[in-house]
């Protein structure tokens, strides 16, 4: 009933287009004629392949864009040229795989979204459209792949510096797991999950990077700051201090955070971005929370979050710094749907009750670890997550006008549930889930039982 409402609005003369572009900064016919424009070069193109890189200079390792896991980078490449902190050889192979019509296989990500019925558009088709991909789409296709192309979109980690010992980190990007890991060993699932690899020599890739900060920097329209936890990092501070002394008026700049450091330092964050802002030393500054549910079930989620202080910071940027964009960054798993709605209230209460802020949703399917990804949850669970699509719809902007969610955000939910619909569930996980869960708890001194109560009964 409620979806039906939503579609019969949203399909009046003008009103789609209308609740669309306000909704995002582009219309889905946009995103569509990108998809035209990519499929010129071929069916497989993606700008994000070239222009959107994620670099962890502790462990030496990146990857473009996020979704595929990451990869080395070759010291002998980076002994040569700086910029090889993006421009692998291995990228290269895959952007010339991408130009010839192959799929890469570790954008899997992209592919099972467009081989869902009526092949929706996935993020290849997105991220093209984004005023860091879209101006370059044409240049890109007529390369060959071997080209060096320094990134428009640069996500960074310093360090791997990190207060939280979240289910599904890997302790490569966080110090207190590593520290776990260290402790009691990898996890007794069958791939061993948290398996630590031989430590690097960070210093010679935050070397390589300064090297290489001046010639990338101009080229740059959005740089995003993420860790582990950015605000434990001093660089972050330095950076934000850099952009004031020197500041960079086209660049859109983010800094990823748990929003769960001491007062002190997330009062020395906030005044360094009351000044970014006052001087437009930066076009403009976001700030990225991470957060999957709501209550008990986030915080056994993501071990160390306490969500009275995650809010309570979080409003304070609304309440006090409304001209930064905060997104939430959720990334939905299998412990994710139960509490899933009162994160949406939360959500809707937020922007009623500070107008002049923006806070936006950005959620992401978990993969890995795989015990945690969606498609573990039986097809029992089906009502549960029709029910959040229904919320979405029922808070629409069409029915609550800007405090809604967007079309954008409804369509992402919508592509999550078509997916979970199309796969099997993955029973044979479960094991893993249980023997993850039950020495999780042991080791943290949570009670999983407590935060999901009769879950693990129900895998059967
Ligand atoms: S995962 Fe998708 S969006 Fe990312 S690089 Fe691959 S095709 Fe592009």
């Amino acid at each position: 009933m409620v979806k039906a409402t939503y579609e019969r609005v949203r399909r009046l003369p003008g009103v789609g287009k209308l609740v669309e572009r306000l909704a995002q900064n582009f219309s889905l016919d946009y995103v569509q004629s990108v998809r035209q424009q990519l499929d010129k070069i071929s069916p497989t193109m993606c700008a994000a392949k070239w222009l959107q890189s994620t670099v962890h200079l502790e462990i030496g390792e990146t990857h473009s864009c996020h979704h595929p896991g990451r990869h080395k980078i070759p010291l002998e490449e980076l002994k040569v040229y700086p910029g090889a902190l993006h421009d692998t050889r291995r990228k290269k192979n895959e952007r010339k795989k991408m130009l010839a019509g192959e799929r890469p296989e570790e954008c899997g990500y992209c592919w099972k979204i467009e081989d869902l019925p009526g092949s929706p558009l996935s993020d290849r088709h997105y991220k093209s459209a984004e005023d860091w991909a879209r101006p370059f789409v044409e240049k890109l296709g007529a390369m060959s792949g071997d080209e060096d192309v320094d990134p428009t979109y640069l996500e960074l980690s310093f360090s791997s510096n990190c207060q939280l010992r979240c289910s599904y980190c890997d302790p490569s990007v966080s110090s207190a797991l590593r520290a776990e890991i260290k402790k009691f060993g990898p996890y007794p699932t069958a791939d061993a999950f948290g398996t630590l690899v031989a430590d690097h020599d960070g210093g010679v890739f935050t070397e390589a990077f300064w090297d290489w900060w001046p010639q990338v920097r101009s080229k740059l329209k959005v740089f995003r700051l993420t860790g582990g936890e950015p605000l434990l990092e001093e660089d972050t501070f330095r950076v934000m201090e850099t952009f004031l002394k020197d500041p960079s008026p086209d660049l859109k700049f983010s800094v990823n955070s748990n929003l769960m450091v001491s007062d002190e330092r997330f009062t020395r964050f906030t005044s360094l971005l009351e000044q970014l802002m006052k001087k437009k030393a930066v076009k403009e500054m976001q700030v990225f929370a991470s957060i999957d549910t709501w209550g008990e079930q986030a915080e056994w989620i993501r071990h160390g979050l306490k969500v009275k202080v995650f809010s309570k910071n979080l409003e304070e940027l609304l309440r006090d710094h409304p001209q930064v964009p905060v997104t939430l960054m959720i990334t939905f798993n299998a412990l994710s749907p139960f509490r899933f709605k009162e994160l949406l209230d939360y959500v809707l209460w937020c922007r009623q009750t500070y107008p002049r802020a923006t806070l936006k949703i950005g959620i992401a399917l978990l993969h890995n670890p795989s015990f945690m990804c969606l498609d573990v949850l039986p097809k029992s669970y089906s009502q549960q997550l029709e029910d959040i699509l229904a919320h979405h719809r029922a808070n629409s902007m069409v029915t609550r006008g800007r405090s809604g969610f967007t079309v954008a955000e409804i369509a992402k939910f919508e592509r999550i549930l078509a997916w979970w619909k199309e796969r099997p569930t993955a029973t044979e996980r479960w094991k893993d889930l249980r023997v993850f869960v039950n020495e999780y708890d042991r080791r943290k001194g949570t009670s999983f039982e407590k935060a999901f109560p009769g879950f693990l009964e129900n895998l059967q």
